[in-house]
C-alpha cells in the first residue's frame, strides 16, 4: 500500500514522526488525571512523558500550565484528549459489559493503558496494534513500573498500512468472537485508501455483536484552520507539525460505508460530549477541532 502519509516504519518509536503524537496524548492524560474535575484517570501517563527525552520537560500537572484552559495546547487541546479518553473508555466498557464483546482491538494503541486502567470481564482479550518502536517504549516504561494488566493483553507490533490481519490473527485474534474495535486519533494519519481498507477489514473480521468507534476529521476543514492556535502552538512549542503528519488527500466517508454494510452508525461532534459531561472544549473561531467527528458503529445481532 502506498505510504504517502508518513515515512517512518516504527523504528523511530516515540522519538519523532507520528509516534511522537502518542506522547502528546499521554501528557494530556497526565494533566487530566490531576484536574479536580477530571474525566479520566491514567496514572501511567506521566511516566511515559517523563521517560522519553522528547517530552521529558512537558507539563504533566495542571499547576504546570499557568494559563490553564486558555492555553490552546495544554489547556484546550489537553481537555479535548481528556474528554475523548473518557468517552471512548465508556464505549469500550459498554461494548464488553452490555454488548458482550470478548475481544478488544486498539488500532494505533499508542500509550493507551486501558488494559491496565479499566475493569474487564473474565475471558476478555485486548490486542494493541501499533508500530514496533512505540510498543517497545511502552513496554520498557510499564515493565519498570511492574504494571500488571487487568486482562489478557496482547501487543501486536505491525504497520497498519501493511497486512496487519496476519499479525493480528497470528497473535490469537478470533473473527468468530464479538469484538470491540477502537481507532482513536489514528485514521487521519493514514492515506484515504488505507482508511477504507482498514474499515473494510474491520467489517470483514466483525461477527454480529461487534462494535467500532473511530475518530475522523472532515477534510474540507483541515487546511482552513492551518493557522489556528491549536495547530500553531503544537508546532511551535513541541515541534509537532500535525498538519504535516496528517494525510491531506480526500477522505472517505467511512461512517456511510459502514451503514451501507448493515452497521448501525452514529456520528457526533466532540462538543456534544462537552455539553453532556459539563467540561471539555466548546466551538471557537478558527477552530482546528471544528471538523473532528467521533463515530460509533455496531453490527446488530439478528
Ligand atoms: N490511540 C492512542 C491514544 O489515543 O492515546 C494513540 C494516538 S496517537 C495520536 C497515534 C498513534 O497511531 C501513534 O501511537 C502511532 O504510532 C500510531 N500509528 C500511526 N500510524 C500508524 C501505522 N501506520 N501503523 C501502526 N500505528 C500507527
Amino acid at each position: 500500500m502506498a505510504d504517502t502519509a508518513h515515512r517512518d516504519t516504527g523504528a523511530e518509536g516515540v522519538a519523532g514522526g507520528v509516534g511522537l503524537t502518542a506522547l502528546l496524548v499521554a501528557a494530556a492524560r497526565a494533566i487530566e488525571t490531576h484536574r479536580p474535575d477530571s474525566l479520566a484517570q491514567d496514572t501511567y501517563a506521566e511516566h511515559f512523558v517523563r521517560a522519553a527525552p522528547a517530552s521529558a520537560d512537558w507539563p504533566v500537572r495542571p499547576c504546570q500550565v499557568p494559563d490553564g484552559d486558555s492555553d490552546p495546547l495544554w489547556g484546550r487541546f489537553a481537555r479535548y484528549f481528556g474528554l475523548r479518553t473518557r468517552v471512548l473508555d465508556d464505549f469500550l466498557v459498554q461494548s464488553v459489559r452490555a454488548g458482550g464483546a470478548r475481544q478488544v482491538v486498539l488500532l494505533g494503541a499508542g500509550l493507551d493503558t486501558r488494559a491496565h486502567r479499566l475493569e474487564w470481564p473474565p475471558g476478555c482479550v485486548l490486542f494493541e496494534i501499533d508500530t514496533e518502536g512505540v510498543l517497545a517504549f511502552k513496554h520498557e516504561v510499564l515493565d519498570a513500573l511492574s504494571a500488571t494488566p487487568r486482562t489478557t493483553r496482547v501487543p501486536v507490533p505491525t504497520d497498519l498500512r501493511t497486512d496487519w490481519v496476519s499479525a493480528l490473527t497470528g497473535a490469537g485474534f478470533d473473527a468468530a468472537v464479538p469484538t470491540a474495535w477502537l481507532a482513536e486519533g489514528l485514521l487521519f494519519y493514514l492515506p484515504g485508501a488505507a482508511e477504507t481498507c482498514l474499515i473494510d477489514t474491520v467489517d470483514r473480521l466483525s461477527t454480529q455483536g461487534s462494535a467500532l468507534a473511530f475518530e475522523v476529521k472532515l477534510d474540507e476543514d483541515l487546511l482552513a484552520h492551518r493557522d489556528s492556535p491549536l495547530y500553531t502552538s503544537t508546532h511551535h512549542r513541541l515541534g509537532i507539525d500535525l498538519l504535516g503528519l496528517f494525510s491531506l488527500g480526500p477522505r472517505p466517508d467511512s461512517a456511510a460505508g459502514l451503514t451501507d454494510k448493515g452497521w448501525t452508525t452514529s456520528v457526533h461532534t466532540p462538543f456534544e460530549f462537552t455539553r453532556r459531561h459539563g467540561r471539555g472544549p466548546l466551538p471557537e473561531r478558527n477552530d482546528a477541532l471544528a471538523g473532528n467527528r467521533w463515530v460509533f458503529a455496531t453490527r446488530p445481532r439478528r
